[in-house]
């Protein structure tokens, strides 16, 4: 590792640290991997980080050795043979002789039942909210790559709608988008895209299939790529042809829900006051029941990660540095579905829309 990522994950440590501090832990046991991830830069299925208010230190097992020992020079690293892993855990605990710490509330049954027997009777604290809330607030080299990956989904919707026209199906235009990632410089998909056409595009998260493109469909097209690391997130809904007549109307609502509750979202506010600005423009314009998911989430490392815009958003404030989409939706079972999904960086001010691609009603050419 560099010495510039070196120094990025060192400040991420100690704002971890600060919030062990808070929360009066001796120390946080990092199961996850993403979280790792996070904290270290070290990719691996099997490690074990802990950090305290002195050290940090990875723990894992023989096959991922020579990679850590060779990336995290800059901090403890124990590597051990997989047979031996969980006995060096409750020895390299018992020598510490923390008094209370902290555990990812995510991790498994089977992994909480062997943090326990490492730990030795030390109490263990739910903190996954910890790490969870550091990476809802990106960091400048998050940004840089988040803006890298949002260009790339960029890329990929251009090249998505030069595949699309009737007679084409769902699932080639897919394959082409899944394999378009790597081909236009990214790490592969960050999730399944999902393309959907005519009645399909009525089921949010339709998934591909041999249904044939026709004249008059609308298209949902949902993608997203991965560059160093980091997920982008984008939906754009053209038409073929022409624009069926109520579709239009449909169109209109959901863009202008999008762009309402782009031009409202302010920090301070919660992401249930922001999916209700969205939830109101369609509730009006009468098609409430039809707008059935959340709308927005983070990303980051991970497609879905915090905060959330939802009516079920807890009441957690929005912070500038959170990065969010923005993806208000209509589904009429039997006529079609809109969804226009951005990606935006909350700022001071409001939001900075890091997705270019254009969001105005689009009817291609067949
Ligand atoms: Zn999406
Ligand atoms: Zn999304």
């Amino acid at each position: 590792m560099d010495s510039h990522g070196y120094t990025v994950h060192l400040a991420r440590l100690e704002r971890a640290r600060a919030r062990l501090k808070e929360e009066n832990l001796d120390a946080l046991v990092v199961l996850d991997g993403i979280n790792i991830v996070y904290l270290c830069g070290f990719r691996a299925s099997y490690a074990v980080l802990v950090v305290d208010a002195r050290e940090v230190c990875l723990i894992t097992d023989s096959r991922y050795g020579e990679a850590a020992e060779r990336d995290l020079s800059w901090m403890t690293v124990k590597v051990q043979p997989g047979r031996e892993v969980q006995k060096f855990l409750k020895g390299f605990f018992a020598a510490r002789g923390y008094t209370r710490v902290g555990f990812e509330e995510s991790i498994s049954v089977e992994q909480h039942d062997k943090l326990t027997t490492w730990l030795g009777g030390c109490p263990l604290e739910r903190a996954g909210g910890i790490v969870k809330g550091l990476r809802a607030i990106k960091d400048g080299e998050e940004l840089a790559r988040i803006r890298r990956a949002v260009g790339l989904a960029d890329r990929m919707m251009e090249n998505a709608f030069s595949l699309l026209r009737p007679g084409a199906s769902e699932q080639d235009i897919s394959r082409a988008i899944r394999f378009s990632s790597e081909e236009l410089g990214g790490e592969g998909e960050s999730f399944s895209n999902i393309v959907a056409s005519g009645t399909n595009s009525s089921v949010p998260h339709h998934h591909p299939g041999p249904r044939l493109l026709a004249e008059g469909d609308a298209v949902t097209v949902d993608l997203g790529g991965i560059v160093d690391g980091y997920c982008s997130d984008l939906t754009r809904n053209p038409f073929l042809g022409h624009v069926p007549k109520e579709m239009e109307r449909v169109y209109q609502v959901v863009l202008e829900a999008n762009e309402a509750a782009i031009a409202a979202i302010r920090p301070g506010m919660t992401g249930v006051e922001v999916d209700a600005i969205a939830r109101e423009i369609i509730d009006t314009a009468g098609y409430g029941a039809y707008f059935g998911h959340g709308l927005g989430h983070g990303v980051g490392l991970e497609i879905h990660e915090g905060p959330r815009l939802s009516p079920m958003a807890d009441d957690t404030p929005l912070v500038a540095g959170n990065v969010v989409t923005i993806e208000p939706g209509v589904y009429i079972p039997g006529l079609g579905g809109v969804r226009i999904e951005d990606y935006i960086l909350l700022g001071e001010n409001g939001a900075e829309i890091l997705s270019r691609f254009p969001r105005e009603l689009a009817v291609l050419d067949v």
